[in-house]
């Protein structure tokens, strides 16, 4: 299927999946995405930044922020995304003046924090970071109680994040054609991690079923952090996520690192093969964003675009993401409508991919 975005396909390129491996995939990460999640999995933490000045929240744009600020983390703690919010938390509190607090909903691929930002008072205070996964869930779950593009105001892009495919650390293949073999020739045993339907391991996961036409047999997680666990614990075969969480383990070599999922290779993990150019022709890499409610002061949003174009220019925050593989986005898309533009664009890019109707089985 061909896409006609040009920048929408820099970060993606699905194409119509086989429709059977797809809906069998689809419920098995359901169902195990249902045992996993329980009534546990959020928590707040609070992140750097200076003391709030310990006045409440007045709801309006003028003097805004006058209270600590809740940046709402859609997957558990320890993961990509999380790694991301810690790490502009803390200058964007010291630019704003106020606390960050960092807090862990995690849960149904990230629907269950951004339904929940969704439905907060549209103040400032309550702010969501989001990843690609906001623009599936209106593809993967059709009962979503949020409109990704009507319920929310979006204040910026902040990163994109290569993905990698890696295994746990005595699994055999030592390339990404030896793994495709193995996976191939070991279907009903081998298991892959994914951080939630929806969530991007998952949409990666779906992109290397339809490459290698078969159904994987998926272990579903509140988020990677979780889920790398597993990995690294031998109790899953193989994932595919993000540089943010994989590149320590795979230097360390305490995981295989198989191949980068971009276009073009990752600085910080020189040895890894782009994935389309070593046997798998997939090609996806995760984008985030920052949100406020639908309704949120122009004048409110407009501060908190400008703290994250700060924070994205901090010195540490450069290094410490170009030491995980990637960089802050160009401060022309760290704005509200770079960042509208692209959610967009990728929620009309994943439509037909993941709602294609399934095939009859012989097909
Ligand atoms: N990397 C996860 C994902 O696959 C999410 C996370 O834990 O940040 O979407």
């Amino acid at each position: 299927m061909a896409f006609d975005s040009a920048s929408a396909s820099d970060h993606v390129r699905p194409v119509r999946r086989h429709g059977r491996a797809r809906a069998a995939a689809l419920l098995a990460a359901g169902a195990l995405a249902l045992a996993a999640c329980g009534p546990g999995g959020s928590g707040a933490s609070p992140g750097t930044g200076t003391p709030s000045p310990g006045t409440s929240p007045t709801g309006g744009g003028d003097g805004y922020p006058t209270g600590s600020i809740t940046i709402v983390v859609p997957f558990a703690a320890g993961g990509p995304t999380d790694t991301v919010t810690r790490l502009i938390g803390e200058p964007m509190g010291a630019e704003l003046g106020v606390q960050i607090i960092i807090q862990n909903v995690a849960g149904a691929g990230g629907t269950v924090a951004a339904g929940q930002v969704a439905q907060a008072a549209p103040d400032g205070y309550t702010v969501l970071m989001h990843h690609i996964g906001m623009s599936t869930a209106p593809s993967l779950y059709p009962d979503l109680e949020y409109d990704p593009l009507a319920d929310f105001e979006t204040i910026g892009l902040v990163t994109e994040v290569p993905m990698t495919i890696v295994g746990k650390a005595d699994l055999p293949p030592d390339t990404l054609e030896e793994l495709v073999t193995y996976v191939t020739d070991n279907i009903d045993t081998v298991t892959y991690a994914n951080a939630g339907v929806g969530a991007a391991s998952h949409l990666c996961g779906l992109l290397i079923e339809q490459a290698m036409n078969v159904d994987l047999t998926e272990a579903s997680y509140d988020g990677t952090n979780p889920a790398m666990t597993d990995l690294l614990g031998g109790h899953v075969h193989f994932m595919c996520d993000q540089t943010t969480n994989t590149t320590e383990q795979i230097l360390a070599g305490e995981i295989k690192g198989y191949a980068v999922t971009t276009r073009d290779p990752v600085a910080s993990l020189p040895d890894l093969p782009v994935a389309s150019e070593a046997g798998l022709d997939i090609e996806v890499s995760v984008w985030h964003g920052l949100y406020v409610p639908d309704g949120t002061p122009e004048a409110v949003v407009q501060r908190l675009t400008a703290a994250l174009q700060v924070a994205l220019q901090d010195e540490n925050v450069i290094e410490q993401l170009g030491n995980l593989g990637t960089a802050p986005v160009s401060q022309d898309r760290a704005t509200p409508e770079a960042h509208t533009q692209l959610l967009q664009e990728q929620i009309e890019l994943w439509r037909p991919f993941l709602t294609a109707p399934s095939p009859s089985p012989s097909q």
